[in-house]
């Protein structure tokens, strides 16, 4: 194992309740590992805080002793973080409390809850949460990211829906930021990530919906490029009330995955309406036409929606890509379909358009950093490297899919990106704002996030 310079662990014992792992303690293996197996992280220790006052101190000693703090739930973005030399690694798992307000339909959570923690709960009072396809996912990771699920198109990105947030800032205070309390660290917070601080708690609107006309029609793998032509004509018919994906799946013949879909591959259109079953059946007939081999539309719940996506419910080593496109012409679907379609020989599991647009696209009132994703689609591909040679064939097929989105290219969705980016091309002009508010919250640059906002350029 390479070397790890170690942050000594006994002042930061004495300063919190939970446990402190240094890099040659047993349990340090297990406690760095991230979702993404190709991301070896290997921090100066890390604490698994136990409540706020903990993630104060350790943000207080990390300033003290110039340290960097990186906060962490599951791993699902760990690979932009770099090295974490000189870091402690927060894991903030233990801060999974959630309580839901059926009457003023609304949620707070610890900032190490996860989707799963609350939405099969809402969902039985038939409220939904702006979640995103994996129920593992870190609902503060995901929502200082933006946030785009099931519902985007019509009720936007999730970090649009929060009321108030409490962190411990760089500075090592605690303190909620609302749009009456410290409003630019609030608006900062909401798609600038974790630049300014240790989120401890989030507050956020729930929506009155009881059920969702939601499923997938999985059509033959060779059908593709008819499919995702047919799918792409279609979105264009579709109120904001739909929000799909068009896609080429290729299952492993793993024992997890069920057996209809186990070592088998498709195309496949998946989507959420939210209107009464029989209009979202008129608007699915031109799609059932092309004679789907499976079709699991129904009316279901909103806690359903977070399996429709499937995505691994464990780590696993992958490599990706992905681009916003300002469109997808026929030509774009083309291209995607000649680089790593039926008969390319292409590994990759997944190859997907998200449609975007609609609520997404457009500046809400009170918006906080991360405003709008440009664009109509949202494209992402991966492929599963369990071994160096499948790593280089999974890397050259992202590549030519890379090729083959490059025409339609308008920027990335940062929480889709898993390697360091440009933040000018996300935030544009206020990237400059994100500046001012890191050099008020967190001016030593205490905070290692995975995208990280500096003070300069
Ligand atoms: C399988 C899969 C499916 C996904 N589906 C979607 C999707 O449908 N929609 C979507 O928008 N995104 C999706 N994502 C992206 C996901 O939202 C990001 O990876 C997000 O960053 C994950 O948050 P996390 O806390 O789980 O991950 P982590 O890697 O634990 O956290 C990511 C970053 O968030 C910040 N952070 C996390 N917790 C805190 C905290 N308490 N305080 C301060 N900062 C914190 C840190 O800067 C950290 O580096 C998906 C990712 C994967 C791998």
């Amino acid at each position: 194992m390479p070397e790890v310079t170690t942050i000594d662990p006994a002042p930061l014992r004495n300063a919190v309740r939970g446990e402190v792992i240094a890099p040659d303690d047993a349990g340090y293996d297990a406690a760095r590992q991230a979702f993404n197996l190709m991301v070896d992280q290997r921090p100066g220790a890390i604490v698994k805080v136990a409540d706020a006052d903990d993630a104060a101190a350790v943000v207080r000693f990390a300033r003290e002793q110039g340290k960097r703090v990186a906060p962490q739930r599951t791993g699902h973005n760990a690979g932009p973080l770099g090295s974490l030399e000189d870091t402690i690694l927060v894991k903030m798992d233990a801060l999974n409390e959630v309580s839901i307000d059926a009457e003023a339909r609304s949620a707070r959570v610890g900032g190490g809850a996860q989707w799963q923690d609350l939405v099969p709960q809402a969902s039985g009072m038939g409220l939904a949460a702006l979640h995103g396809s994996a129920p593992d996912i870190g609902i503060a990771g995901y929502t200082l990211g933006g946030g785009m699920g099931w519902y985007a198109r019509k009720l936007g990105l999730a970090a649009n829906s929060v009321t108030a947030i409490e962190v411990v800032t760089g500075t090592g205070q605690l303190v909620r930021a609302d749009v009456q309390n410290e409003p630019e660290l609030f608006w900062a917070l909401r798609g600038g990530g974790g630049n300014f601080g240790v989120v401890t708690a989030l507050e956020f609107e729930l929506y009155p919906i009881d059920s969702v006309y939601a499923g997938v029609l999985f059509f033959a793998y060779e059908k593709s490029s008819e499919v995702l032509h047919a799918w792409r004509r279609w979105v264009d018919e579709v109120p904001d009330e739909v929000t799909s994906v068009g896609r080429m799946l290729q299952f492993p013949p793993f024992e997890e995955i069920p057996e209809p879909m186990r070592g088998q591959s498709f195309s496949a259109v998946e989507a959420a309406c939210l209107m009464p079953e029989d209009d979202a059946a008129a608007l699915l007939a031109p799609l059932r036409e092309l004679g789907p081999a499976m079709d699991t539309f129904a009316t279901v719940p909103p806690e359903v929606l977070s399996h429709l996506h499937m995505d691994p419910p464990m780590p696993v080593p992958y490599l990706s890509a992905h681009e916003l496109l300002a469109d997808a012409p026929a030509e774009a679907i083309d291209a995607i379909v000649e680089a790593v379609g039926p008969g390319t020989g292409s590994p990759l599991l997944s190859v997907e358009l998200r449609h975007t647009g609609g609520a997404l696209e457009r500046v809400g009132d009170g918006h906080g950093a991360l405003a709008r994703v440009p664009g109509s689609f949202l494209a992402f591909g991966v492929g599963a490297t369990p071994e160096p040679p499948a790593a280089a064939a999974v890397e050259q097929s992202l590549v030519k899919l890379s090729e083959a989105l490059a025409p339609h290219a308008c920027g990335r969705y940062l929480n889709f990106v898993e390697e360091a980016y440009d933040l000018e091309v996300v935030f544009g002009d206020d990237l400059e704002r994100l500046r001012a508010a890191k050099g008020k919250y967190d001016p030593d640059g205490v905070m290692h996030a995975n995208h990280p906002v500096t003070t300069t350029p």
